[in-house]
């Protein structure tokens, strides 16, 4: 088997080096405190933290770009200045008239396959939150990267644990799951994302796959830190990488 490298630049933001391509997967390039708040309406507090690196070097050498859908923390103003507009730009199909209204001209639509030779990218549902607040989040998408002699890469998105997730793992029987969790708490009320108990949860579920954890201390609304997720993980035994910003992972 080939080695990935997986690097999380921040948030759910990764540069993903696989079968001889660099994928960059939801790119918010944002300086610090440049975008609302989502707890304090009003405010320009997120993200909470910068860039481990400069917006150069994020996008220096990328061949493609995946978006799992369209919120800021995924998608922002400054990734859409600095990108070039001719990339391939894959997408859920909700999302390609915003991606193409931001003059991208390679936008490609994953209804629920597209061959980015010598990669299968298959794209994966779940809910960004409970069933009532699913009109406001919007739809959204994960991703599983396949290529031959290479590791099966699951990136779960935005998406709470449920039995989408789980039919999802027992298909594609993953060698690597990024998941998404940071417990994001939507208007000071429901959860929105992941958090300690749902990751464990994938982790027991997958335990052939190495996890790892991302979207987490980057955003206002995130509660949990790499402490507290690392401290659940060690108490129940399960070991998930939580990658620092910038860190590159290596399988
Ligand atoms: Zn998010």
């Amino acid at each position: 088997m080939e080695k990935v490298a997986i690097q999380l630049v921040r948030n759910a933001t990764l540069k993903i080096q696989y079968a001889g391509k660099v994928l960059l997967v939801d790119p918010m390039l944002s300086s610090r405190h440049s975008f609302m708040s989502f707890v304090e309406p009003g405010k320009d507090l997120n993200p909470t933290v910068g860039l481990p690196m400069s917006v150069e070097e994020v996008i220096e050498g990328v061949d493609a770009v995946l978006l799992t859908h369209l919120h800021p923390d995924h998608f922002d103003q400054k990734a859409m200045e600095v990108l070039a507009k001719d990339l391939p730009f894959y997408v859920q199909p909700s999302d390609k008239e915003m991606v193409e209204k931001a003059d991208f001209t390679n936008v490609e639509a994953i209804e629920s396959m597209a061959n980015y030779d010598p990669i299968k990218i298959l794209r994966t549902d779940g809910k960004h939150g409970p069933d009532k607040l699913l009109p406001t989040l919007g739809i959204v998408s994960g991703f599983v990267l396949q290529a031959e002699n290479w590791p099966t890469i699951y990136i779960i998105g935005d998406c709470l644990w449920d039995e989408t997730i789980e039919r999802q793992i027992e298909k594609y029987n993953p060698d690597i799951i990024i998941t998404n969790s940071g417990g994001a708490i939507f208007m000071g009320q429901d959860r929105i994302l992941m958090n300690e108990e749902e990751t464990l949860k994938v982790a027991r579920k997958a335990p052939q796959a190495q996890l790892i954890a991302t979207h987490i201390e980057a955003l206002d609304h995130c509660q949990v830190t790499r402490e507290a997720l690392a401290k659940a993980a060690a108490e129940a035994n399960l070991p998930i990488l939580i990658p620092d910003d910038g860190e590159t992972i290596i399988f």
